[in-house]
């Protein structure tokens, strides 16, 4: 399945290796496991008149090292644990 896209984040051409910014119009190949881009030039054809704007993903990871430490925990105190506590 072949589809034009607007990046997202900067890349590169799969093909002539050539810098794509932020926002550039490329034609993307998707094929498992992953997607292959390539610009316009060597897509070989016109991009649409409109093109949906990227999707933008975060890459801030949101960690409560709190609830992580429950999890481990098991939810009881290690102490209480070694006494036989419930
Ligand atoms: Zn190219």
């Amino acid at each position: 399945m072949t589809r034009w896209i607007r990046l997202g984040i900067a890349s590169s051409c799969g093909n002539c290796s050539k810098p794509l910014p932020v926002d550039a119009t490329v034609l993307e190949f998707a094929r498992r496991p992953w997607a292959v881009i390539r610009c316009v030039a060597c897509a070989g054809e016109e991009p649409p008149d409109s093109v949906d704007p990227p999707v933008r993903t975060s890459t801030k990871l949101r960690i409560d090292f709190n609830d992580r430490i429950d999890a481990m925990r098991g939810g009881r105190d290690w102490k209480h644990a070694q006494a036989g506590e419930r």
